[in-house]
């Protein structure tokens, strides 16, 4: 039988005016944008994660440093497609993907659709199996006082 194994992410950026956002891929009109050394994809960077994780292969700042200087900037989806190269190469290939991710502003959900079909051919996977997901959180703390946006993923791989 082929084995199945099962990961999550978790990630975290600031929130600052002067910033663009970028979230699940795309660039989103807001009045913040997320502070990082890449592009501070804080979406793409739960289910890297959580990818990373299900194959055992440690997290995203082992993989990609944050002290390299080729990773200043970096289109967040770069980063992705790498991932599932290392996963590939480990003998996996991405089954679904579920992720949450937590902000007061702005709202997420009209641009769910986009961001699918922008994050499903990087994963190799149809639009169905990538699940986004957005809520606030109720004004309480660092997500509710809008100083940093937060996003959960799990992801379910599959043995080539
Ligand atoms: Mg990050």
């Amino acid at each position: 039988m082929k084995k199945i194994r099962v990961g999550f992410g978790y990630d975290v950026h600031k929130l600052e005016e002067g910033y663009p956002f970028y979230l699940g891929g795309i660039e989103l009109e807001a009045a913040k944008g997320a502070v990082g050394h890449s592009d501070a994809d804080v979406l793409i960077h739960a289910i890297c994660d959580a990818l990373l994780g299900a194959a055992n292969l440690r997290d995203i700042g082992y993989q990609f440093p944050d002290t390299d200087p080729q990773y200043k900037g970096i289109d967040s989806k770069k980063l992705l497609k790498e991932v599932v190269q290392l996963l590939y190469a480990k003998g996996y290939k991405v089954g679904n993907i579920d992720a949450t991710v937590a902000l007061e502003a702005p709202k997420v959900n009209p641009h769910i659709a986009t961001m699918q079909k922008v994050l499903a051919p990087i994963l190799q996977v149809d639009e169905d199996d990538v699940s986004l997901k957005a809520t606030t959180s109720e004004k309480l703390g660092f997500v509710g006082r809008s100083e940093g946006v937060a996003a959960y993923a799990v992801a379910l791989i599959q043995e080539l």
